[in-house]
């Protein structure tokens, strides 16, 4: 059973690398099948198994040579993970189903987003409609919001009431929608630059449906501590290599080669498209399987 799912998992994988590479320029992810991105030659079904073929071909197209990028195998690698891990974690039930797609989806999002700085509405629209569906047939049930309703309703309610189960996502995706777009425009208040646009509102509003909001809450918080680590240690790498360099090549004294390196890490801050979008869909995979976990640990240490 395993096997079988993991290999369910590579195929959706090969799809999703048709989307990844498609969706942001907008062509069709049905129509036509398989090309190479380099010569566009189709792919024949016996070289495009997952891994498999990969490994025979040597990383390279049949016709024409060019390499192919690594990422087809990885983003396989990791959705036939992703199958197993929610199998291991959930068993053959719905709940395995809805953690699938919306892991999947948050694939698809997280590698569009590092290759084209793009979140394609034709993953996070459907996504938005798909986690409100799942909400009906896997209860949201989320403390925070049944706290929310507590005057009226009894705790932990939704598992019994897929309306209920309903509005926790319907609240988790207003939720996670208002607090990026608040985000956003708080950053371009301070920084003068657009640091989130719609595509991460959309990717947040579908997040918040999936998971409701208190998880919602966790992936907003771990994304941007992620992010900041990622921006500092970016700044840090940079500063110190153009202070060295400055000081070797440059004959500079050290305290004016600090300041100079100081100069070119903040400018290559600025300049350096944050993947934001990635770190919020890769945040928001961990509650999926540790989100309730960690809770339970937070609230033993409170
Ligand atoms: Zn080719």
């Amino acid at each position: 059973m395993a096997v079988a799912i993991f290999a369910l998992g590579l195929a959706f994988g090969s799809f999703l690398n048709v989307c990844i590479y498609r969706l942001p320029r907008g062509l069709s992810v049905i129509h036509p099948g398989s090309t190479c991105p380099n010569c566009a030659q189709p792919i024949r079904f016996y070289d495009n198994i997952p891994i498999l073929s990969w490994l025979i071909l040597r990383r390279r197209c049949r016709h024409c040579k060019v390499p192919i990028s690594p990422r087809y195998l990885i983003v396989e690698l990791l959705t036939g993970a992703l199958f197993l891990a929610c199998y291991a974690y959930f068993g053959l039930t719905l709940v395995a189903l809805k953690y699938c797609v919306f892991g999947f989806l948050l694939l698809g999002l997280i590698f569009t987003d590092a290759e084209t700085q793009l979140l394609p509405d034709k993953l996070t629209l459907p996504g938005i409609v798909l986690g409100l569906l799942f909400s009906l047939v896997v209860p949201v049930n989320d403390l925070l919001s049944n706290m929310l309703f507590g005057l009226i309703y009894q705790p932990a309610a939704s598992a019994s009431n897929p309306w209920l189960s309903l509005l926790q996502a319907l609240i988790g995706a207003a939720a996670g929608a208002s607090f990026i777009y608040g985000a956003g425009a708080i950053y371009l208040r301070a920084r003068g630059v657009e640091g989130m646009g719609f595509g991460d509102v959309k990717l947040m509003a579908m997040v918040g449906a999936f998971l409701g909001i208190r998880l919602t809450i966790f992936t907003l918080f771990s994304a941007s501590i992620v992010g900041s680590l990622t921006g500092l240690s970016t700044v840090l790498v940079v500063w110190i290599k153009r202070t060295r360099r400055r000081m070797v090549r440059h004959h500079e004294s050290a305290s004016e080669a600090r300041r100079h390196g100081w100069e070119s890490a903040s400018i290559a801050l600025r300049r350096f498209p944050m993947p934001f979008g990635g770190f919020l869909g890769s945040m928001a995979m961990v509650p999926s399987f540790f989100g309730d976990q960690f809770f339970r640990w937070y609230g033993r240490l409170l």
